[in-house]
């Protein structure tokens, strides 16, 4: 079969053209048709640019092209795995810290991601955009809780909303008093990277208060020379930018690809930031690691690479609970001190090549 290796012109949405694409196996045609009629597909090109049609297990391919897998459901798993729901106090918040809020605004991504936690609330069909009205309520909300000091733009990518409209929101979010902060999570950059213009950017910062753009990517790959670039015209603008990366089987689980990639990360000057834990989304048990993979490859980060390149390894607590750092301890009491129940006996503290030390006590 030939396969066109040009540059697309647009995003693919059908597994019909995931095939003729050459990004499926036409044998996989049916099934792939099963997983898209529950799960949203896209592809835009320049994710299928990066995709190595000659790797049936090419880690790019296995975040964005449907798997059968997918259509297996665990008892476990859960259409609204982090527990959204049960902290929306109105349409488009989430309100589950004391300091900040999730403001969801579209439901809509430039690619769909195949371990997406929030695969059953976004995608074509989903809910679209917040209507004008659910919009002044969930400001409202956002005015009225003083507490409230950092929102974070989320959803679907609120980088594909249009410039005009994300600088009315920043400057609306900027115009109250106690939101300092505006964070916006997306994975534009690294998925549809000329969308990322100087206006786009423009429309981000808002005198009021002071913008972050956290980016998610998973593989060394992502992070082309496009990406590069996108992230600098943000970064160049005085905007940092952090890195949220999720921890999936044969995308990003063995160490080798992880240091490379809070490598990059720093080198593009986004400091990592999460290395979240698979979460229990409908059909993702195949991307999924152990908790304990995970800690292993913390522990083979800390001995390897500069801490700046450190991400905290974290675990979305199932029912909304927050998340939680989870990555390998390295300081336990003494376990002489749990014996003899006193904390004069010290600590055991383990350095980075794994060897054990006493810690003393304070005198
Ligand atoms: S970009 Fe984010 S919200 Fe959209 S599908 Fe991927 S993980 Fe989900």
């Amino acid at each position: 079969m030939t396969v066109p290796t040009r540059k697309l012109a647009t995003t693919l949405r059908q597994p019909a053209e995931l095939v003729a694409h050459g990004l499926a196996p036409a044998a996989a045609l049916s099934d792939l048709e099963k997983v898209a009629a529950r799960y949203a597909v896209a592809v835009t090109p320049a994710v299928a640019a990066l995709i190595d049609r000659d790797d049936p297990d090419d880690p790019i391919a296995r975040q964005y092209i449907p798997s059968i897998d997918e259509l297996s459901t665990l008892p476990e798993e859960n259409a609204d795995p982090i527990g959204d729901h049960v902290h929306a106090p109105v349409e488009g918040i989430v309100h589950r810290y004391p300091d900040r809020v999730l403001f969801k605004l579209v439901h809509v991504c430039a690619v769909y991601c195949r371990f997406c936690f929030r695969r059953e609330m976004v995608g074509p069909g989903k809910d679209n955009a917040l209507s004008g009205e659910a919009y002044a309520a969930a400001l409202d909300y956002i005015r009225t809780h003083p507490d409230i000091w950092e929102v974070i733009l989320t959803g679907g990518d609120p980088l594909m909303l249009s410039p005009r409209r994300l600088a009315e929101i920043t400057a609306d979010l900027g115009a109250i008093d106690h939101v300092r902060i505006i964070r916006v999570h997306t994975r534009v950059p690294v998925a549809d990277p000329v969308r990322v213009s100087a206006e786009m950017v423009a429309a981000l910062k808002t005198p009021g208060a002071t913008t972050w753009v956290a980016l998610h990517a998973n593989h060394p790959r992502e992070l082309t020379a496009a990406a590069r670039a996108a992230c600098a015209l943000i970064i160049d603008a005085g905007i940092p930018m952090v890195s949220q990366s999720v921890l999936l089987t044969g995308v990003n689980d063995d160490a080798g690809t992880l240091e490379q990639l809070m490598r990059m990360f720093v080198e593009c000057r986004i400091k990592p930031y999460y290395l979240h834990h698979g979460d229990l989304a409908p059909g993702t048990a195949h991307l999924r690691t152990t908790v304990a993979q995970g800690q292993a490859l913390m522990r083979a980060l800390r001995g390897n690479v500069s801490g700046l390149c450190q991400p905290d390894y974290v675990l979305d607590i199932p029912g909304g609970f927050g998340k939680a750092p989870v990555g390998p301890e390295y300081l336990t009491r003494n376990p002489a001190a749990d014996r003899e129940a006193s904390a004069e006996l010290g600590y055991r503290v383990v350095d980075y090549c794994g060897d054990v030390h006493a810690y003393p006590p304070k005198p």
